[in-house]
């Protein structure tokens, strides 16, 4: 896929190509509104359009700031548009957001609260050097207070819980006996399991050591090698598709996996928790998030499953958070199945 994706991607010039192009686009989307309700981002700027009875040059500047703002990244839109690259009309809109912000960035600066939120290896260090002090310190009502003020984290928004760093506890293992039958792997670990997301990390080294991870697993599985020695069933899975997986279009495999465990039964939700990047956790946005995220927690209530699934760690928060229900990575749930351990469905 290009476009969307391309990080690469070339900013659209000066300000004056920048406005051309937030015209064009935004015109063609009046006509088209295939993603009305696709988020708050749309939503806002369809209807201001309508308002304005569909004079894209009556938007005023504050109008425009808030459509950028109310795009949260998740870049869903980019595999729904038809008239994205090679198409003629070359709509990007993820890409026009993005370059919006760039631009604004150029001319105002970065806030100072966008460049320490932004800092996730920072702060991980931070609150991973004693996880126990950093996760009371999060809780508190008073420090919770102070980061609102001070850097517009809002106080209701569940933290993600700090662990020790993986990495650390990686190097302390020992291969055991027989390892490297199906050749070398290298693991690749996000921030987010780094510092906060050790369990999985684990999960996925231990797993790693029957076999591996993700479509390297279904691989595995489809050369007949994957260990299949499933101690116990999973029982009725809903799995959250993340954004980030359903753009990249290579399929479920999360789902494909666990569904190999006997018993076990999984229902794909695919919808979006309106959490990407920070978005989710500053004041202004948090009632808008809470808003993209119902009709998938509408879903989990319906579906009520023995076990809640998701490979993105903000998405499981959002759940946690809203709903109560302890939400697992398919690694920790693969785990289980192997080790024979059921999966409680709160804490
Ligand atoms: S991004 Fe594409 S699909 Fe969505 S409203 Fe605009 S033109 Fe239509
Ligand atoms: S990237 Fe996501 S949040 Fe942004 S406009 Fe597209 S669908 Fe909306």
């Amino acid at each position: 896929m290009t476009g969307a994706t391309d990080i690469g991607s070339p900013p659209f010039g000066d300000a004056a190509d920048l406005a051309a192009e937030t015209a064009r686009i935004y015109d063609i989307c009046a006509g088209c509104r295939r993603c009305y309700n696709l988020c708050p981002s749309f939503t806002h700027l369809l209807d201001t359009i309508d308002e304005h009875d569909g004079d894209i040059a009556a938007l005023s500047v504050e109008e425009d700031r808030r459509t950028v703002d109310l795009c949260f990244g998740c870049k869903l839109c980019y595999p729904l548009c038809p008239y994205t690259p090679p198409h003629r009309w070359a709509v990007d809109f993820p890409l026009l957001m993005q370059q919006a912000r760039v631009a604004r960035a150029d001319r105002e600066g970065v806030a100072f609260r966008d460049r320490v939120l932004g800092n996730t290896e920072l702060l991980g260090r931070i609150g991973s050097a004693v996880p126990v002090v950093s996760n009371w310190v999060n809780r508190n009502r008073a420090v919770r207070w102070a980061m609102e003020k001070t850097l517009g984290v809002d106080r209701r928004r569940r933290l993600p819980r700090y662990t020790r760093r993986f990495s650390r506890w990686f190097r302390r293992q020992t291969p055991p006996a027989g390892v490297g039958r199906s050749g070398r792997v290298a693991l690749f670990y996000t921030t987010p399991v780094e510092f906060t997301g050790a369990d999985v990390g684990i999960a996925a080294g231990v797993v790693a050591r029957v076999h591996d991870l993700g479509q390297y697993l279904v691989k595995l599985h489809v050369e007949g090698k994957l260990e299949q020695s499933f101690a116990t069933s999973l029982g009725r899975v809903a799995y959250h598709a993340p954004c980030h997986l359903r753009v990249q279009e290579i399929g479920f495999k999360a789902r494909d996996l666990l569904r190999l465990v006997p018993g076990t039964t999984v229902e794909v939700l695919e919808r979006c928790t309106g959490m990407d990047g920070t978005w989710g956790f500053k004041r202004e946005f948090y009632d808008a998030s809470l808003a993209v995220a119902r009709p998938l927690l509408r879903d989990v209530d319906a579906l009520d499953p023995d076990v809640v699934v998701s490979d993105c760690p903000l998405a499981a928060l959002q759940i946690e958070q809203a709903r109560g229900r302890r939400v697992y990575h398919p690694v920790e749930a693969l785990l289980a199945a192997y080790e024979g351990r059921a999966l409680a469905r709160t804490g």
